[in-house]
Protein backbone atom coordinates (compact mmCIF):
# COMPACT_ATOMS: atom_id res chain seq x y z
CA UNK A 1 0.00 0.00 0.00
CA UNK A 2 1.29 3.49 -0.50
CA UNK A 3 1.33 6.24 1.82
CA UNK A 4 1.30 9.80 1.30
CA UNK A 5 1.35 13.16 3.33
CA UNK A 6 -1.63 15.13 3.83
CA UNK A 7 -1.49 18.74 4.66
CA UNK A 8 -4.83 20.47 5.92
CA UNK A 9 -2.83 24.02 5.66
CA UNK A 10 -4.03 27.38 8.02
CA UNK A 11 -6.79 28.51 5.67
CA UNK A 12 -8.57 25.16 5.43
CA UNK A 13 -8.82 24.97 9.10
CA UNK A 14 -9.92 28.47 9.84
CA UNK A 15 -12.30 27.91 7.16
CA UNK A 16 -13.67 25.11 9.47
CA UNK A 17 -12.82 22.26 6.67
CA UNK A 18 -11.08 19.77 8.54
CA UNK A 19 -14.09 17.72 8.79
CA UNK A 20 -15.18 18.07 4.84
CA UNK A 21 -11.82 17.45 3.77
CA UNK A 22 -11.06 14.31 5.56
CA UNK A 23 -14.66 12.83 4.53
CA UNK A 24 -14.07 13.31 0.82
CA UNK A 25 -10.54 11.24 1.90
CA UNK A 26 -12.93 8.65 3.61
CA UNK A 27 -15.38 8.33 1.01
CA UNK A 28 -12.63 7.41 -1.83
CA UNK A 29 -11.80 4.90 -0.22
CA UNK A 30 -8.07 6.23 1.61
CA UNK A 31 -7.65 5.49 4.88
CA UNK A 32 -6.04 7.98 7.77
CA UNK A 33 -3.19 6.14 8.93
CA UNK A 34 -1.78 8.96 10.96
CA UNK A 35 -3.13 12.42 12.04
CA UNK A 36 -2.05 15.26 14.10
CA UNK A 37 -2.80 18.84 14.60
CA UNK A 38 0.22 21.93 15.05
CA UNK A 39 1.36 25.00 14.72
CA UNK A 40 4.19 25.31 12.30
CA UNK A 41 6.80 27.77 13.48
CA UNK A 42 8.49 29.94 10.45
CA UNK A 43 11.35 27.94 10.51
CA UNK A 44 9.21 24.66 10.53
CA UNK A 45 7.88 25.89 7.60
CA UNK A 46 11.08 26.98 5.78
CA UNK A 47 12.18 23.32 6.47
CA UNK A 48 9.50 21.92 4.86
CA UNK A 49 9.28 23.81 2.24
CA UNK A 50 13.08 23.93 1.21
CA UNK A 51 12.84 22.46 -2.34
CA UNK A 52 10.92 25.91 -2.60
CA UNK A 53 13.66 28.20 -1.40
CA UNK A 54 14.34 29.88 -4.28
CA UNK A 55 10.91 30.56 -5.40
CA UNK A 56 9.71 34.39 -5.27
CA UNK A 57 6.55 32.93 -3.35
CA UNK A 58 8.54 31.37 -0.55
CA UNK A 59 8.85 33.84 1.96
CA UNK A 60 4.73 34.64 1.72
CA UNK A 61 4.03 31.11 1.60
CA UNK A 62 6.65 30.25 4.51
CA UNK A 63 4.92 33.09 6.40
CA UNK A 64 1.17 31.43 5.45
CA UNK A 65 2.08 28.19 6.64
CA UNK A 66 3.15 29.57 9.91
CA UNK A 67 0.29 31.82 10.23
CA UNK A 68 -2.50 28.82 11.78
CA UNK A 69 -2.32 25.05 13.30
CA UNK A 70 -2.48 22.62 10.72
CA UNK A 71 -3.93 18.89 10.29
CA UNK A 72 -0.83 16.95 9.30
CA UNK A 73 -2.13 13.12 7.98
CA UNK A 74 -0.33 10.22 6.62
CA UNK A 75 -3.04 8.88 3.96
CA UNK A 76 -2.27 5.36 3.13
CA UNK A 77 -4.90 3.32 -0.05
CA UNK A 78 -3.42 1.91 -3.53
CA UNK A 79 -2.09 4.56 -6.01
CA UNK A 80 -3.12 7.05 -3.05
CA UNK A 81 -0.13 9.81 -4.23
CA UNK A 82 -2.02 10.44 -7.45
CA UNK A 83 -5.67 9.70 -6.10
CA UNK A 84 -4.93 12.40 -3.09
CA UNK A 85 -3.49 15.11 -5.74
CA UNK A 86 -6.74 14.14 -8.19
CA UNK A 87 -8.81 15.24 -5.09
CA UNK A 88 -7.40 18.28 -4.25
CA UNK A 89 -6.82 19.72 -7.77
CA UNK A 90 -4.69 21.77 -9.45
CA UNK A 91 -2.04 24.16 -7.02
CA UNK A 92 -3.99 27.07 -9.22
CA UNK A 93 -7.81 27.05 -8.22
CA UNK A 94 -8.73 28.90 -11.36
CA UNK A 95 -7.27 25.74 -13.10
CA UNK A 96 -8.90 23.11 -10.86
CA UNK A 97 -11.49 20.50 -12.33
CA UNK A 98 -14.96 20.51 -10.65
CA UNK A 99 -15.45 18.88 -7.35
CA UNK A 100 -11.90 19.29 -6.55
CA UNK A 101 -11.16 20.50 -2.96
CA UNK A 102 -9.25 23.50 -4.36
CA UNK A 103 -12.13 24.54 -6.64
CA UNK A 104 -14.81 24.61 -4.07
CA UNK A 105 -12.81 26.06 -1.35
CA UNK A 106 -9.74 27.52 -1.88
CA UNK A 107 -9.30 31.25 -2.82
CA UNK A 108 -5.73 32.26 -4.23
CA UNK A 109 -2.78 30.09 -5.28
CA UNK A 110 -1.25 30.25 -1.95
CA UNK A 111 -4.17 29.91 0.42
CA UNK A 112 -4.92 26.22 -1.26
CA UNK A 113 -6.62 24.16 1.36
CA UNK A 114 -4.50 21.47 0.86
CA UNK A 115 -1.00 19.72 0.69
CA UNK A 116 -0.17 16.59 -0.86
CA UNK A 117 3.18 15.18 -1.74
CA UNK A 118 4.06 14.62 -5.22
CA UNK A 119 5.96 11.41 -5.92
CA UNK A 120 7.35 8.36 -3.77
CA UNK A 121 10.57 10.07 -2.83
CA UNK A 122 8.80 13.14 -1.64
CA UNK A 123 6.10 11.28 0.21
CA UNK A 124 8.87 9.41 2.20
CA UNK A 125 10.57 12.47 2.89
CA UNK A 126 7.33 14.39 3.82
CA UNK A 127 5.95 11.85 5.83
CA UNK A 128 9.39 11.35 7.96
CA UNK A 129 8.94 15.42 8.65
CA UNK A 130 5.84 14.85 10.91
CA UNK A 131 5.68 11.00 11.56
CA UNK A 132 7.70 8.53 13.06
CA UNK A 133 7.32 5.03 12.48
CA UNK A 134 5.31 4.56 15.52
CA UNK A 135 2.64 6.80 15.33
CA UNK A 136 1.86 4.87 12.64
CA UNK A 137 -1.03 2.42 12.52
P1 LIG B 1 1.50 21.49 -2.46
O1 LIG B 1 2.99 21.28 -2.59
O2 LIG B 1 1.12 22.49 -1.39
O3 LIG B 1 0.73 20.23 -2.37
P2 LIG B 1 1.43 21.84 -5.25
O4 LIG B 1 2.35 20.67 -5.32
O5 LIG B 1 0.16 21.81 -6.02
O6 LIG B 1 0.98 22.14 -3.77
P3 LIG B 1 3.77 23.49 -5.53
O7 LIG B 1 4.17 23.92 -6.87
O8 LIG B 1 4.53 22.39 -4.85
O9 LIG B 1 2.21 23.15 -5.57
O10 LIG B 1 3.78 24.75 -4.59
C1 LIG B 1 3.70 24.62 -3.19
C2 LIG B 1 2.74 25.63 -2.65
O11 LIG B 1 3.26 26.92 -2.86
C3 LIG B 1 1.36 25.66 -3.33
O12 LIG B 1 0.45 24.72 -2.84
C4 LIG B 1 0.92 27.07 -3.02
O13 LIG B 1 0.44 27.18 -1.67
C5 LIG B 1 2.23 27.84 -3.13
N1 LIG B 1 2.44 28.36 -4.49
C6 LIG B 1 2.76 27.67 -5.61
N2 LIG B 1 2.86 28.47 -6.68
C7 LIG B 1 2.63 29.71 -6.22
C8 LIG B 1 2.59 31.01 -6.81
N3 LIG B 1 2.83 31.18 -8.12
N4 LIG B 1 2.27 32.07 -6.03
C9 LIG B 1 2.04 31.92 -4.70
N5 LIG B 1 2.06 30.74 -4.07
C10 LIG B 1 2.34 29.65 -4.80
MG1 LIG C 1 4.14 20.51 -4.17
Amino acid sequence: MEKTLSIIKPDGVSKGLIGEVIRRFEKNGIKIAAMRMLWLTKKEAEGFYAVHKSKKFFESLTTFMSSGPIVVMVLEGENVIAKNRELMGATNYLEAKEGTIRKDFATDIEKNIVHGSDAPETAVSEIKYFFCDLDIV
